[in-house]
């Protein structure tokens, strides 16, 4: 078994453990790949699925054993969630019973992806009180949808929209992916207004990530893609603009939400609160110790088989690590990291590492302090929000 330690020689974060605290279940399971894909998921089978139910019915209770705190949200991720049968989702709820016992749920997210979305799934969904329906749509362009082996098609989406809305969910987040290589703003264009001729609540909208060993990596290593940077960030903001006319305010660099639509679940995770991952490669931050599983569903069984949760991949978080991730994650909200929390909740002295590079990132018109002391990006820095956060993991060894 592999352990690193992050923060050795420091105590663990003690400021996380009266964190609001989430679920996240990771369902592995895809009938397909996609080309862009890089997450550990398997073709589903009738024994595969059986047995990650056992796997999830076994990992609940020795969560439970430890005695966390009320959960707030649940987020049933993937995979393909939805790709479970009614039955199969109905006994995957009854396999978390140890752990959702006694709690009131704010907020319950499933995803799904339109072409095994059926109008029995959503009334299994219903029932058990999920909340929310997130729906992988990425793009209504056929051709694209092809070329990043989705399988379904734009029709496909908007009658599993309508299937969602019937059945009563009245918190919907469509996924989106921008800045397709060779994508046009014409081309973006249509997709949004697709997006928000059906209007739903909320909507992530990704930029497409090559990630190695997959085939749209090989298409741009062997040149059949080009990256153009500058037209990508001009996808960006036309995106981002676009979006905000429609009422779909940027909260984070890729989310956008009606009034009062934001994902709690998400926020949580980005304010770096506590969260419990179940299910094979799923990762969970809870009592200053960041966690995550074997990939494959073999080696995750062999583990909670163990009877004590996996000390596979275990990473010991101090205070510093926990508050340098609440800076990166903080600046990609549009409200930015809350400062004053921040020093409330890690001490007077804790930011001041980072101090340098917030007045550099203020002198450069990157960033701007808001009369409350939050420090958010301006357009210039979202635009290289990744960069800045590199620059602030980089001012957490100094
Ligand atoms: S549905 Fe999601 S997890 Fe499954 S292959 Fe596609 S991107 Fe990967």
């Amino acid at each position: 078994m592999m352990a690193t330690a992050k923060g050795v020689g420091s105590e663990p974060g003690d400021n996380v453990t009266a964190q609001p605290l989430g679920l996240y279940v990771h369902v592995p399971f895809c009938a397909t790949k996609c080309h862009f894909c890089a997450f550990f998921q398997a073709k589903p089978t009738r024994e595969t699925i059986g047995t990650f139910i056992q796997g999830i019915t076994a990992e609940s209770r020795l969560w439970a054993a430890t005695k966390p705190q009320p959960l707030e949200t649940v987020f049933w991720g993937g995979g393909t969630p939805g790709i479970l049968s009614a039955d199969d989702m109905l006994r995957l709820h009854q396999s978390l019973e140890p752990i959702l016992q006694g709690n009131r749920i704010r907020e319950w997210t499933v995803e799904m992806a339109p072409a095994t979305l059926t109008p029995a799934k959503l009334f299994a969904l219903k029932r058990i009180g999920v909340t929310r329906i997130s729906m992988g749509v990425q793009s209504f362009d056929q051709g694209v949808l092809d070329e990043m082996g989705r399988h379904h098609s734009p029709g496909q989406v908007k009658r599993a929209y309508d299937w969602i809305r019937e059945a009563g969910f009245d918190n919907v987040n469509l996924d989106m992916i921008i800045a397709f290589p060779g994508q046009s703003t014409e081309d973006l264009e249509h997709d949004l207004d697709e997006v928000i001729r059906m209007s739903p609540d909320h909507v992530s909208a990704y930029c497409l990530t090559f990630e190695e060993d997959t085939p749209l990596y090989a298409r741009l290593s062997d040149g059949v893609y080009k990256r153009d940077i500058e037209q990508e960030a001009a996808l960006y903001e036309f995106a981002w603009q676009k979006l905000e006319d429609a009422g779909f305010h940027q909260y984070e660099i890729s989310n956008f939400s009606k009034d009062g639509f934001r994902s709690l679940h998400n926020l949580n995770t980005w304010r770096m609160t506590e969260w419990i991952g179940m299910g094979p490669s799923a990762s969970s931050q809870f009592r200053g110790i960041r966690r995550t599983h074997a990939h494959d569903q073999g080696t995750w069984l062999k583990d909670i088989a163990t009877g004590s949760l996996p000390e596979r991949e275990i990473v010991v978080l101090n205070n510093d690590s926990i508050l340098s991730d609440c800076l990166i994650f903080g600046l990609r909200m549009t409200d930015g990291p809350d400062l004053p929390a921040l020093i409330q909740r890690f001490g007077k002295s804790a930011l001041s590492k980072w101090e340098p590079l917030f007045h550099h990132l203020t002198a450069d018109g990157l960033a701007e302090y808001k009369p409350d002391n939050y420090l958010r990006l301006t357009l210039q820095g979202r635009l290289v929000a990744d960069a800045i956060g590199v620059a602030v993991l980089e001012a957490e060894d100094t």
